[in-house]
């Protein structure tokens, strides 16, 4: 759309998370939405990188056939076999959806850091496939070939249906449902549940110091996400009062229902990866940790908990809180190269 010449200065009341006047998504001031701007900075500061993880304990343990059991390695394959696409159907998302009509500059700044990160977390994927001399074909195509991910993924790429199409627009109360649905799928439910049994497992492997290598990308991994999960959350409460009218009682059962199926989709998963139960998780301890979360992510947009099951997994809120606990850089393998160090 071409620019008015005007020295009408942008009004702050005007801007929107979306529905905003189109010439404003080029301007960063005046910035509204301050949230998004310090989860920017939040994301600048926890910078990392998969490769400066050293992962010669998982090679060792990986190739040693004393340490891993056969469910054990089935079920981390299997996680991972989530987790290498997962991240790239954020990304997609991200891309061609939110970016395109969310028109606040500041959720736009971040969308951008957020999609960077979404890479990184498909390269740190890679990273551990490769390392461990895992069949890339066999891991990434889990998606389509084992019904637990084949299904958690149908879900939510159904959700992109409509929203993707280049005719769709925000600006009438049915279209900005859907595409408020379709930030609540993908943030709360995504980003929000389905990863939850996977970062599980992975910290279950790490508490039992198997594949810590592997447990820490995936640690990095999981701070990154919380943080696009508040930021999800920011918009969908934002959104809320900026536009209340979109938040009617039938909308907001409609939420929950889709939240009780997420939550039936994950405990499936969960079972499919840990059929017998290993360390201390089984498939009743997944159940209520999943319905334990799915009641924390309603509760955050001010929606009733479902639930209201007790956490029977205290360790996992200490895994979250890794930036607090550890310092990243006495365990990063290289360093970043600064300005003073960089050759041309
Ligand atoms: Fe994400």
């Amino acid at each position: 759309m071409p620019i008015k010449k005007t020295n009408t200065k942008v009004d702050i009341n005007q801007r929107r998370v979306i529905n905003g006047a189109d010439a404003d998504v080029i301007q960063l001031y005046p910035m509204r939405h301050a949230f998004a701007w310090e989860a920017y900075n939040a994301g600048n500061a926890n910078h990392w990188l998969p490769t400066e993880i050293s992962m010669q304990k998982d090679i060792e343990q990986w190739k040693s056939t004393a340490i891993l059991s056969d469910d054990e390695r089935r079920a981390f394959k299997t996680v991972l076999g989530f987790f290498t696409t997962a991240d790239s159907i954020a990304a997609n998302n991200i891309v061609l959806a939110f970016y395109r009509h969310i028109t606040s500059p500041e959720c736009r700044m971040y969308l951008l850091r957020q999609a960077y990160e979404e890479a990184i977390h498909t390269h740190s994927y890679q990273y551990i496939v490769e390392s461990l001399g895992l069949d890339g074909g066999e891991i990434f195509n889990m998606y389509r070939e084992v019904d637990a991910i084949y299904n958690k993924d149908a879900f939510i790429l159904s959700f992109n249906e409509g929203i993707f199409d280049p005719a769709f627009k925000t600006g009438n109360l049915k279209s900005d449902q859907k595409f408020l649905e379709n930030i609540i799928v993908f943030s709360l439910i995504m980003e929000g549940i389905f990863f939850y049994s996977s970062f599980a497992v992975m910290f279950g492997f790490q508490r039992q110091n198997k594949i810590v290598g592997s447990a820490e990308q995936v640690q990095y991994i999981m701070r990154d996400e919380s943080q696009h999960l508040n930021f999800g959350i920011n918009l969908i409460n934002t959104i809320k009062e900026e536009q209340p009218e979109l938040w009617m009682p039938e909308f907001q059962k409609s939420v929950i229902d889709l939240v009780k199926q997420a939550v039936v989709l994950e405990y499936t998963f969960a079972r499919e990866v840990f059929p017998k139960g290993i360390f201390g998780l089984n498939a009743d301890s997944f159940k209520q940790y999943i319905e334990h979360i799915a009641d924390r992510r309603l509760e955050r947009v001010g929606l009733p908990a479902q639930f209201n099951v007790s956490n029977p997994f205290p360790w996992m809120s200490e895994a979250i809180d890794l930036n607090k606990e550890k310092n990243f850089f006495e365990t990063r393998v290289t360093e970043y190269k600064t300005g003073g160090a960089l050759e041309w």
